[in-house]
Order: C-alpha cells, then sequence, then structure tokens
C-alpha cells in the first residue's frame, strides 16, 4: 500500500482480464518468455485478480471472517477505538480499515462507536471495485483509497485490519542440497510449479539456519513490512493506534504456510491462479519487530481468543441473547467459533500499534 505494494495496479487488473488474455495464459506467457517468477509476484498477480473479481466471502464464497461470523465481532473492536480514543482526550480521529471485505466490521464498528460519542470520518483502504461497492452499501459516508498515501494528514488514526496481512504476498526461500535458494514459479505446458531459482541466498539465511535440512522453507513478506512501515509512519505523524488481527505465528518459524482456498476446501495454490485466495500465516515477530524499529509501541500479540474475552465477548453475547433468547444458542455458537482454542481462538492473534504517549489499548494488559 506504499507505492511499491505489488498489488497496486490491482484496480485496472479485473479491466485488463475482460479485454485481455486469462490471468493463468498471461502468466504462462510471461515465464515462458523470462523465466521463472518470484513466489511474490505469482501470489500478488493471483490475488489482485481474485479480489478484483468477486465477493469471496460467506457461506456461498471462498472463506468466512470474523465480522461475517458475528456483529460482536465489529462491535467490540467499534468500542476498543472509543475507549483508546476517549482515554487520549477524544482528539478529532479518523477511522481507518484495511482490506474491509465487505464492510461488515466498519458498520458494526462504527455503529458502536457512534454510541459512545466517536463518529469519525471513515477511510477505506481497498483495492477491489468489487468490494468497494459491497463496502459502500454498508458504509456510505466513506471515502476509497487505493493505498494509506491517500488518506488525510489532518488528525489521529484509529487503524484496524483484519485477514488482511494474510493476503499480501510472501516471498518463500527453500533449502537445497547446494544451498538456499528463492522458490520461483515455473510453468510446464498449462501447470504452474515451484522450482528452485539458480541464485544462492545463503548470504541472508540466519547462522542457524544454513544447515537446514534440504525441503526447508523460511518465509518473509517484504509487502507487509512496506505496508507496517507506511502505517507507522503515518501514527508516529499524527498519533493514534492501529489494531491488526490475523492467523499466524509469534516465533521465528520455519515452514510453508502458502494456502489456497476455494468453497471452504484446501486446494493447490499453484493450480487455476485468480481463482483461489492464496494466503499466508503472519509472522507477527517480524511485523512487531519493524514497528517497534520505526519508533511505536506495540502491544501483543495475544490470542483473539483472550482479546476478545478481555473485551467482554462473554457478557456481550448474555446481553444479546437476552434481548433475543430464541438465538441464544446460536450466539454462544458464533461466540465459541471466535475464541474457542480449537476454533479460530488460538490460531488467530491480535496486535496494536500505538504513537509514543497514546494509552494502553484495552485488551493487552
Ligand atoms: N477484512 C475483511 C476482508 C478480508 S479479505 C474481513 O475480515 O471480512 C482481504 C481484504 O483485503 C479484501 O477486502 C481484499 O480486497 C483486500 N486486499 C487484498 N490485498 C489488498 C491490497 N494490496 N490493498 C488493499 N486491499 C487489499
Amino acid at each position: 500500500m506504499t507505492s511499491d505494494n505489488p498489488l497496486s495496479a490491482a484496480p485496472g487488473e479485473a479491466a485488463r482480464n475482460a479485454a485481455g488474455p486469462l490471468l493463468p495464459e498471461r502468466l504462462a506467457r510471461a515465464i515462458t518468455l523470462a523465466g521463472p517468477i518470484p513466489l511474490s509476484q505469482f501470489m500478488g498477480a493471483a490475488n489482485a485478480h481474485y479480489y478484483g473479481t468477486r465477493d469471496p466471502l460467506g457461506a456461498r464464497g471462498d472463506f468466512t471472517t470474523a465480522p461475517e461470523i458475528s456483529q460482536m465481532f465489529g462491535e467490540l473492536i467499534g468500542l476498543w477505538m472509543a475507549d483508546l480514543w476517549d482515554r487520549a482526550g477524544r482528539p478529532a480521529a479518523r477511522y481507518v480499515e484495511l482490506g474491509p471485505g465487505r464492510g461488515t466490521l466498519a458498520a458494526d464498528a462504527l455503529r458502536a462507536m457512534a454510541r459512545a460519542g466517536l463518529e469519525p470520518p471513515v477511510d477505506l483502504v481497498e483495492t477491489s471495485p468489487t468490494l468497494r461497492a459491497a463496502q459502500a452499501e454498508r458504509v456510505p459516508r466513506a471515502e476509497w483509497h487505493l493505498d494509506l498515501v491517500g488518506v488525510a494528514d489532518d488528525a489521529p488514526l484509529l487503524v484496524v485490519a483484519n485477514e488482511f496481512f494474510d493476503a499480501l504476498p510472501i516471498r518463500q526461500l527453500v533449502a537445497t542440497a547446494e544451498g538456499w535458494r528463492e522458490r520461483l514459479v515455473a510453468c510446464q505446458d498449462t501447470l504452474f510449479l515451484p522450482v528452485a531459482g539458480d541464485r544462492s541466498f545463503d548470504m541472508i539465511i540466519p547462522p542457524h539456519l544454513r544447515d537446514a535440512p534440504p525441503g526447508s522453507i523460511l518465509e518473509t513478506s517484504p509487502a507487509s513490512v512496506a505496508v507496517l512501515r507506511g502505517l507507522a509512519g503515518r501514527l508516529l505523524a499524527q498519533g493514534g493506534a492501529a489494531l491488526i488481527v490475523d492467523y499466524g505465528y509469534e516465533g521465528p518459524a520455519i515452514g510453508d504456510t502458502l494456502q489456497a482456498v476455494r468453497g471452504h476446501l484446501y486446494a493447490n495454490p499453484f493450480e487455476a491462479p485468480g481463482e483461489a485466495d492464496l494466503t499466508a500465516h503472519v509472522d507477527f515477530a517480524t511485523l512487531k519487530q519493524a514497528a517497534e524499529a520505526e519508533g511505536l509501541v506495540v502491544h501483543g500479540p495475544v490470542t483473539q481468543g483472550a482479546f476478545l474475552r478481555a473485551l467482554g465477548i462473554d457478557a456481550r453475547t448474555a446481553a444479546l441473547a437476552r434481548a433475543t433468547p430464541a438465538r441464544a444458542e446460536d450466539l454462544a455458537a458464533d461466540r465459541d467459533r471466535l475464541v474457542a482454542p480449537e476454533a479460530m481462538g488460538d490460531l488467530f492473534k491480535a496486535i496494536a500499534l500505538t504513537a509514543p504517549g497514546w494509552p494502553v489499548p484495552a485488551g493487552f494488559a
């Protein structure tokens, strides 16, 4: 979402696809002409096409996210923001969301905030024309941007990004008998497949991983770090806070987390690029390090389960059940999907970034 965002060409993408060759053919031609391409380029092109051409969310789409499971998710995040804003002295502030999907989280959060006296201008950072249209139905007063650059610099920012960073392109390095190589995507006929590049990457591998067994994979996401740095620059200059919720890990980890989801089932990430959601687990340790290096204060990560419980999801479930007793069982089931360790509760994590001098956000005590 900074200008070097590999996906920033996304909005034109759908139009070009409508007119020109389909994405798999274009990728195949590029690879045939110039050789295998980095995984990050493959993933960036696939997701720009995927998100640009459909609404992938919900039971009839490819995957379901926390705000689509329950209104409680967005409402609690709205109250989290309102509480922080209140303790920061109620400054003028802007609501910013990265990758807002259908706009459900924004609508739920803004409704809850308004009840707490906070009615900020709304900036939605979204590249997909299809999803922008869905967002406009739920949050008509929003302004849309391709990246953070367009967001006004006149007030502190209250930022949320749910399941956004997992969709940004990753790069993979793979250990081979000859040392570490970048994982590239090659093409045979119409079949895409990962291959190891020729160039050595041993120089950038941490010493303890130099002798990892062949096949070991190390992931990085330069695009995620670039977005995070852009965000940090704005929070430092304007004040405010950002809440990032996503599935991921907190350690220095090794392993292949690239996955494709289509029709709620796992698929082969190299098959039918642009027709499945390609994601990778978020490396929270690296995001945290990058944010701290920029001068932000980092809170967490904590698990989504612990975060939502600390914000009072159990009391909110009970209150909604009292209001509509017929829905009590459904409400409890939705709550469990969000917080139970075997559902989203443990794999999903929340991290908060605040400008120096801002209060410690709720849920990260
Ligand atoms: N936050 C929503 C949607 C998650 S799906 C929810 O929780 O339901 C990922 C979202 O990020 C989609 O809205 C997708 O169009 C958007 N997106 C993906 N890559 C993006 C990019 N580079 N810049 C802006 N938005 C992007």
